[in-house]
């Protein structure tokens, strides 16, 4: 019998109808690069080496977000709320959309478990 791992509970917190069967194995079902599959598992187990992260281990890390300065870089500023960010996933969405995926919306949980985000991209460009 194994245990629930702590980023389960935590991403439940956020996010509700996780499918986390979906999460754990899907990575295994598609040819991924290793990096892809290793900036999700380091999203979702929240230790992606993000400045608010890196403050714990070296407490005189300047924290502002290496894109714009001027927000503290968490994982959710960095991989989404950031203006930089934000603005290259409404260009995904826009793609997305105009390409077949026409009710298509991305959530910040798709980037978080970013394997449901590349596994439509990767259905859209092997069409
Ligand atoms: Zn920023």
């Amino acid at each position: 019998m194994g245990s629930t791992p702590p980023a389960t509970v935590y991403w439940s917190n956020f996010l509700s109808n996780i499918d986390w069967r979906k999460v754990w194995t899907l990575p295994q079902k598609f040819l991924l690069t290793n990096k892809v599959k290793e900036v999700s598992f380091k999203l979702i187990h929240r230790f992606h080496p993000v400045k608010q992260y890196l403050k714990k281990l070296k407490s005189d890390i300047d924290v502002k977000c290496s894109f714009c300065e001027q927000h503290p870089e968490t994982c959710t500023h960095l991989f989404w709320s950031c203006q930089f960010t934000y603005g290259l996933w409404k260009d995904v969405n826009r793609l997305m959309v105009n390409k077949s995926f026409s009710d298509f919306i991305l959530y910040f949980r798709n980037i978080i478990f970013v394997m449901i985000l590349v596994i439509k991209m990767v259905m859209l460009f092997s069409c």
